[in-house]
């Protein structure tokens, strides 16, 4: 075939499909159980919203957004994240004049397209929470405990918290001009991004991956040691939570998340068991951004983790492998006149509330009972001519390979099954 998928993207089949589907189901559950209730936000949306929400100087921005012009001239981009959305929706709706606390969560697709050697797709599934509304670090270590709860759920064993404060528009420009100083002689050994960063927004230096600007960042100066009064009691009773929460965590001072919109605390779930410098997700307090886009002056927090990471994380770990799907029963037939009937009863037992399946290849009874087999069929049920005579049927246990005629009826066999 000469169409083949486009790079980063990826086929589901069906077998995948349930791994994802049971990740969803436990996402959902645990959300629902934290007070977090699902928004759905378009995939698409003015560019300007990304821009202004993620951020001009991240490297989404600037180099993996999916952006067009549609037949209106209008500028859209594909969602490279949630947030942004998120804030817009809150706003635009007037969620804010309704109550003063919300708690949301999304799940679906983002689009971002990555430099192909990373591994990652440029289409891939996302959930994250956005928690509105308050200053206070309970939400902060509520928000930390949930993720956890959420990757382990989804079946992640073990799972690392990174955790660091990167202040507020108080005490953040004393320390963005300490590490200036401290990097101005080392410029030109940074990369060519970290030169870029250095100007347009020189936090982000400290996130860099590359091995010989991480060097040069041993002995910078740490945000934690710049914080101010406001910012220092905050950390200090977020990691106190944790801390009697049972969570346990690791201080990283380079810890800034590629976004610019955080403020105070920020964090990653990393798994131990990807390459060391890749997160499964992350997240922080991000309360300038609703003023920033015109709203009033409402703290938020929140995190997103990816989906495909989380579940290649599960893999590496050696999780348990997907439960067979179940089958409560298969019809197999003998000919062209009990294969009717078997079709007949097919709806019927489905009507009832019963997964079934039979043969549509009039294949023979042994290939039929091998298809049974495959698809983890609890019970068969055989009509064959002469069973039909004598209005009866043969049910098969397929766990012990038992069977018994009863009589043809629906009710019969559903009471034969339950
Ligand atoms: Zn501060
Ligand atoms: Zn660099």
């Amino acid at each position: 075939m000469e169409i083949r998928k486009i790079k980063g993207t990826k086929d589901i089949l069906p077998d995948e499909t349930e791994i994802f589907l049971a990740a969803e189901k436990v996402l959902r559950e645990t959300m629902i159980k934290y007070g977090y209730r699902e928004i759905r936000i378009p995939t698409f949306e003015q560019t300007e919203l990304f821009k202004k929400g993620t951020g001009v100087s991240t490297d989404i921005v600037t180099q993996q957004m999916y952006s067009f012009t549609d037949r209106g001239e209008r500028n859209i981009s594909l969602r490279p994240e949630g947030t942004p959305s998120v804030v817009r929706a809150y706003l635009e709706n007037n969620l804010h004049k309704k109550r003063l606390f919300q708690k949301f969560f999304y799940y679906g697709r983002m689009f971002r397209q990555e430099s192909p050697q990373s591994g990652r797709l440029r289409e891939f599934n996302q959930f994250g929470i956005e928690s509105i509304g308050s200053l206070s670090p309970q939400i902060d270590a509520e928000t930390i405990i949930l993720g956890l709860e959420v990757l382990r759920n989804i079946g992640l064993k073990r799972i690392e918290i990174h955790l660091n404060s990167i202040g507020c528009d108080k005490c953040r420009p004393s320390y963005k001009k300490s590490l200036k100083e401290y990097l101005k002689p080392k410029l030109n050994i940074l990369c060519n991004d970290c030169k870029r960063r250095f100007n347009a927004n020189i936090l982000r230096v400290l996130d860099c991956k590359r091995e010989t600007c991480r060097k040069e960042l041993q002995n910078s100066p740490v945000s934690i040691d710049y914080l101010c009064d406001e910012c220092k009691n905050h950390f200090s009773k977020v990691k106190e939570l944790l801390q009697k929460s049972n969570v346990s965590f690791t201080l990283n001072p380079y810890l800034v998340r590629g976004l610019d919109y955080y403020t105070k605390t920020v964090y990653e779930f990393i798994s131990p068991v990807l390459s060391a410098q890749d997160a499964v997700g992350g997240g922080g307090r991000y309360d300038r951004m609703i003023e920033l886009f015109g709203g009033p002056p409402i703290p938020a927090i929140g995190f997103a983790c990816g989906m495909e990471r989380i579940l290649l994380a599960v893999e590496k770990e050696g999780g348990e492998k997907r439960k067979k799907e179940k089958l409560d029963c298969y019809i197999a037939t003998m000919d062209d006149k009990t294969d009717e009937e078997g079709f007949l009863l097919l709806n019927n037992l489905r009507e009832k509330g019963l997964s079934c399946e039979k043969d549509f290849l009039n294949r023979s009874l042994k290939a039929q009972m091998k298809d049974a087999n495959r698809l983890g069929a609890d019970f068969v049920v055989i009509i064959g001519p002469e069973e039909m005579e004598k209005n009866e049927i043969t049910i098969r246990m397929m766990s012990d390979s038992s069977q018994k005629r009863i009589e043809f009826s629906v009710d019969a066999i559903v009471k034969e099954i339950r």
